[in-house]
């Protein structure tokens, strides 16, 4: 819509920088190998299981000696609920057939393999991006093009990440960890749009020459457009958005209120 508006500034609204549909993200997920598990005390992994998907991520001071990107590590007894978790139960979000198998293997002490899942954050890079094409919609608007740039990064913190998780379950005595990033699925990590969390593409900085909005959501060069999405996020971690967008979304109309009265 911003590069659509282009009748009086010809760059679109916001876009005087070029920077409106950049830096455009989105976490990558995939199955990277598999977890033997040992034989755990009842309840062990429960606890880090749990309800629906616990993850186990590094510690801040792991990720900055390393330099590495925000990544989460979820186990699941079938591989199948991968990308669509099945609920049994919607009321309570359990993931009753990843955790409720993992759960009698654990509690019957047996060996179990499980599949390890992850999540990954993308490094925000000004390359990967959506684009204005000459191609018209059936309303005559032209159409946007995703122009997807991933940096190596990721796929250097993901196994990095996967390396130290999967040596301190093993001194933990808690299980044996095979990485399978050469065998894994690979399309789940390499096509361009796996967790569904559309972001960045207006992201916020206070410096024009940086950002589309500013820290209170206002769209650069304008005085009465906001904009409250995971578009403005200049970085994502690796955790689902809507919470914050929700929380950006609050914060606004708190704002615009102040500024009303
Ligand atoms: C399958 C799936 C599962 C997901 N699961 C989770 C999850 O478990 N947890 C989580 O945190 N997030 C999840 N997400 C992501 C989450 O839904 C999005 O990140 C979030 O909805 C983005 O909010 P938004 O307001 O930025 O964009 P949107 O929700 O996409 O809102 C954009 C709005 O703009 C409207 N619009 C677009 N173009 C025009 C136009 N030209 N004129 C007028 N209106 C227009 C659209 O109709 C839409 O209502 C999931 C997404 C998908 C697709």
């Amino acid at each position: 819509m911003l590069l659509l508006s282009d009748s009086t500034r010809p760059q679109g609204l916001g876009n005087e920088n070029d920077l409106v549909g950049r830096y455009f993200m989105d976490h990558i997920e995939g199955s990277v190998g598999t977890l033997e598990l040992g034989e755990l005390p009842t309840g062990y992994m429960g606890g880090v299981l749990g309800n629906g998907r616990a993850m186990l991520a590094l510690t801040a001071d792991a990720m900055e000696r390393d330099e590495l990107l925000g990544c989460a590590v979820t186990f699941d007894a079938d591989p199948d609920n991968y990308g669509v978790a099945k609920y049994a139960d919607e009321a309570t979000g359990v993931n009753a057939a990843g955790v409720g198998a993992l759960r009698t293997g654990i509690a019957g002490g047996a060996s179990k393999s499980v599949d390890v899942l992850v999540r990954a954050e993308p490094k925000p890079m000004a390359d990967s991006r959506v684009v204005l094409t000459d191609e018209r919609d059936a309303l005559g608007q032209r159409r946007l093009e995703l122009q997807y740039a991933r940096s190596p990064a990721i796929q250097t913190s993901i196994q990095r990440t996967l390396e130290i998780i999967a040596r301190e379950l093993g001194i933990a005595g808690l299980g044996r960890m095979r990485i399978d990033l050469d065998d894994t699925d690979k399309t789940k990590l390499e096509i361009p749009t796996v967790g569904f969390h559309l972001m960045g593409t207006t992201r916020m900085a206070n410096d024009p020459k940086q950002g589309v909005v500013d820290s209170d959501l206002l769209v650069h060069g304008t005085d009465n457009l906001y904009i409250a999405s995971s578009s403005v996020f200049p970085t994502v971690g690796y955790s689902n958005p809507t919470l914050t967008i929700v929380a950006l979304a609050l914060r606004l109309a708190d704002h615009l209120k102040v500024k009303l009265q």
